[in-house]
């Protein structure tokens, strides 16, 4: 179900005075941070904590209406309560997106010291669950669009914001799947202290199987132990680690080379049988460039030569949710701009984002916000009222140069 709630057209052409009181129909940047703060929109692999983002959604279509903007929910296919918003004010193309996450990870409230739901305010700090990541943006950005006027615009800003970042990153995938042309450049955001970031790694998981034949652990010949093969496997993941990490460097990153970890290992039952089948789980961390199903196929082959010959069963799976890496535009005008604007070069992440599926839709995109990704998905997470101040004047000079001034 699509629902189009168009803003007041009055607004295109509204005086001075006129437009101070729509302003004052918005509430105060703080207070969209309480109210979104409050509206619970936990993303998560597991159902028991995965909740719908429509509070959220709903809260920032209504303030994007006030403004004029043209209002789109779009239901996700198949995920009942999950959305994601498009807003557009102004027309043209070759606009402005900016675009953020509804949802927030899950929480432990009693490692909290105080309601996660409930904005707290202490020493210029905002606490609140998703304060910095990132319902703090939707303030941030909707108060910087407040300070124009739509017929000001001479190219369109959109605003996006996408569900389930945090545990599938469906939402930018149904958005880069629908394919539709948003604007020229793409401002993300996620924490990132204000200062722009052009790339990040990407981030998968794999599950390694190897399955054998259970048996009285007193003569091996009665069984095929997995673990046994498993052994093989792991040397030969070791050596093909120190290859691709040979092969692969960006000096950009403060991990030039991809990284491969051993997280986990499962398997066997008891001492005294042989082993029929394991497990391991591996994190895999791509430089931009490197394709996830390239790397996938090349660690089959490593698992399968490893075992070759061998009494052995294996089967190679991709678990779990990923995102991909990401570099985007350098030395661009865009860039160039956002950097002289930010007063700050661009740099690298260590964190996935949303990025790659807008650059799949053609936006030049980075990512910039308000907040520390160190104090996000943490208790206690916070941002300073500061630095949502900072990020609205940020977005306002970036809407000024991209939508008003830029020819
Ligand atoms: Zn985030």
């Amino acid at each position: 179900m699509n629902l189009v709630l168009p803003g007041p057209p009055a607004i295109r052409i509204l005086t001075g005075r006129v437009r101070r009181y729509v302003e004052q129909m918005l509430p105060s940047a703080l207070d969209m941070v309480r109210q979104l703060v409050a509206t619970s929109s936990v993303s998560s692999p597991d159902a028991r904590f995965d909740q719908s983002n429509r509070g959220v959604i709903d809260l920032v279509a209504e303030w994007a209406a006030e403004l004029g903007f043209v209002v789109r929910v779009e239901a996700l296919p198949g995920k009942a309560g999950k959305a994601n918003l498009i807003a557009t004010l102004g027309e043209g193309e070759d606009g402005l997106v900016l675009s953020g996450h509804t949802d927030t990870v899950p929480y432990n409230a009693e490692r909290w010291t105080d309601d996660p739901f409930v904005v707290t305010e202490r020493d210029g700090k905002l606490y609140g669950l998703g304060t910095a990541d990132m319902k703090g943006f939707f303030s941030a950005a909707l108060h910087a669009i407040a300070r124009f006027e739509a017929g000001q615009l001479r190219r369109p800003i959109t605003l996006l914001g996408t569900a389930d970042e945090e545990s599938t990153m469906d939402g930018a995938r149904a958005l880069a799947e629908k394919g539709e042309r948003l604007g020229r450049y793409a401002i993300i955001g996620e924490p990132t202290g204000l200062r722009p970031v052009r790339k990040h790694k990407g981030v998968f998981y794999v599950q390694v199987r190897v399955g054998g034949k259970a048996g009285h652990a007193s003569n091996p010949a009665l069984g095929v132990n997995a673990i046994d093969g498993l052994q093989l496997v792991l040397a030969a993941l070791q050596s093909w680690r120190d290859t691709i990490g040979q092969r692969y460097r960006d000096d950009d990153f403060e991990v030039p080379t991809p990284t491969l970890n051993f997280g986990r290992i499962t398997g066997g039952d008891s001492p005294n049988r042989i082993c029929a089948e394991c497990a391991l789980d591996l994190d895999i961390r791509l430089l931009p460039g490197m394709e996830r199903p390239t790397v996938v196929a090349e660690l089959r082959d490593v698992v399968a030569n490893a075992l070759r010959g061998g009494p052995w069963t294996f089967d190679v799976q991709a678990t779990g949710a990923y995102a991909d890496a990401f570099a985007g535009p350098s030395d661009t005008e865009f860039s160039n701009t956002v950097q002289t604007l930010c007063g700050c070069s661009a740099k690298t992440a260590l964190f996935g984002t949303e990025a790659p599926y807008l650059a799949e839709l053609g936006l030049q995109t980075l990512v910039l916000g308000a907040g520390d990704i160190a104090v996000a998905h943490q208790p206690d997470e916070y941002v300073t009222i500061a630095a949502i101040e900072r990020a609205t004047d940020v977005y306002a000079s970036l809407i000024r140069h991209f939508c008003i001034e830029t020819p």
